[in-house]
């Protein structure tokens, strides 16, 4: 989990500000001294941690948050605001040319995920309907040529390679080919090294002044620390960057370079790798981002997570069958076969607000087992049961719970279960009616 680190010990500092309940000057001081030292472990720059400090510090210190009744809230809600201004306030979208195809450039050091992620940015917007082309301009090793047509086969994405040429002319001919076959969106796979030197500069240069792209995009790894803000100032004094993708956010990473590179370059990270499967990719939200590491979750990723994942026609059935106040074993196991497309439950449940960072692994797979339990019972039920779980007598207690391995407790919990459900989902369609009647009698 990124931010583990970090997050505890705001929190830390958060509890014992609200433990004082008034608060006066030394100890918004004294709180944001320790907030500096967490930001600075958290590998932030330390230039981007003073000046953080600084700006939370003037807007904490006023009388309007040391009077207020709850001013330990006051002053999370001013780390929340800062940290997102931070990471750039909004999400920043890519920009797409109104002469297709749009070009974006993809560089980065070698390792940092440049090449896993340009599959997924193509993926990402196939998804959208685009008609992506990759383009293999990393030409010094064949094994990255062959890593792009394999991440490419596995997108469904279409890639162009002339083998060992010259980087720039395969970045003119791949446009030339998008041109040709129709595809507006072309994204350049270019070489990477394991240090920023001179020559790969002086290419990725000329492929920018040959082929003019509309977005370059530096692919940073998020685990590097420190270092990724001296990477991404010196790609942008020599290349002039659009955008980050910071990679690998899926870590242990201690988070620092999501909070300083927007800093230090002014220039916004526009998606979130998560994870090495091509659709782990997530365009970057500061606010989603500052509240995930204060603690507070993530719920509107979460629901978009949702809403990509669900099936809408199957969803629709669902809300039909809510309301005519059903939801028998089928509808339960749909419904777990649901959850199980967000992902592993242990990211899901991170995102949960007061429960980011706290579901270890252990308790994940706790859950997951459960599930499994849970499912197992179902299934061996027959169609008739499942349907109308009133007919399961103790003899066919036993019968089900032999048949998925569990015990007649285990059975017994699962049809409690399912009648909660009932019951909260007769209670929700009795809300609805309440407060449709207020809103005709004001
Ligand atoms: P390149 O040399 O910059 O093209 O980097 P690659 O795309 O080959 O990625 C280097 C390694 O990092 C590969 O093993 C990828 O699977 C892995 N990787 C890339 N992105 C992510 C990510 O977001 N999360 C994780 N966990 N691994 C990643």
């Amino acid at each position: 989990m990124p931010f583990e680190g970090l997050s505890d010990k705001l929190s830390a500092v958060f509890k014992k500000m609200r433990n004082k309940g008034r608060l006066k000057e030394s100890d918004i001081k004294e709180a944001m001294r320790e907030v500096r030292l967490a930001l600075l472990e958290a590998d932030v720059n330390y230039k981007v941690a003073k000046e953080f400090v600084a700006n939370v510090t003037a807007k904490a210190v006023g009388d309007e948050v040391l009077e207020s009744l709850t001013p330990a809230q006051m002053v999370v809600k001013i780390v929340n605001d800062e940290l997102t201004a931070l990471m750039g306030a909004e999400n920043a979208r890519l920009n797409f040319s109104s002469k297709p195809p749009t070009v974006v450039m993809m560089c980065g050091l070698q390792g940092s995920g440049k090449t896993t992620h340009s599959a997924k940015l193509a993926l990402h917007f196939k998804n959208q309907g685009k008609r992506p082309l990759l383009v293999a301009c990393d030409v010094y090793r064949p094994a990255a040529i062959d890593q792009l047509k394999v991440v490419g086969e596995k997108a469904s994405v279409p890639v162009f390679e002339m083998g060992q040429g010259d980087p720039v002319e395969i970045a003119k001919k791949a446009i030339a080919h998008a041109k040709d076959y129709g595809n507006d969106l072309v994204i350049l796979d270019t070489a990477g090294r394991l240090h920023i030197d001179e020559e790969l500069m002086g290419e990725l240069s000329r492929i920018k002044e040959t082929v003019s792209p509309q977005e370059i995009l530096l692919v940073i790894d998020a685990m590097v620390g420190q270092d990724a803000v001296n990477v991404a100032s010196k790609f942008d004094e020599t290349l002039g960057i659009d955008g980050v993708i910071l990679t690998k956010l899926d870590g242990d990473t201690r988070g620092g370079a999501a909070l300083s590179v927007r800093a230090v370059t002014g220039k916004p990270i526009k998606f979130a790798g998560t994870g090495e499967k091509l659709e782990d990719l997530e365009p970057f939200y500061p606010d989603r981002m500052a509240s995930r590491i204060l603690g507070m979750g993530d719920v509107l990723t979460l629901i978009e997570k949702a809403q990509t994942d669900f099936d809408a026609k199957k969803a629709a059935e669902m809300a039909e069958r809510l309301k005519q106040n059903t939801f028998d074993f089928n509808d339960m196991l749909e419904q777990m076969q649901q959850l199980k497309k967000m992902g592993p439950l242990s990211s899901v449940m991170n995102m949960l607000p007061g429960a980011a960072g706290k579901i270890g692994d252990d308790e994940a797979e706790q859950g997951e087992k459960e599930l499994r339990k849970v499912e197992a019972i179902i299934h061996s039920m027959t169609p008739a049961e499942r349907e109308k779980p009133a007919l399961i007598n103790p003899s066919r207690k036993r019968r089900i719970a032999a048949g998925s391995g569990t015990d007649v407790s285990d059975v017994n919990r699962v049809l409690r279960q399912n009648e909660q459900m009932q019951k909260l989902f007769r209670q929700m369609s009795g809300g609805g009616k309440k407060k449709g009647k207020r809103r005709r009698n004001p």
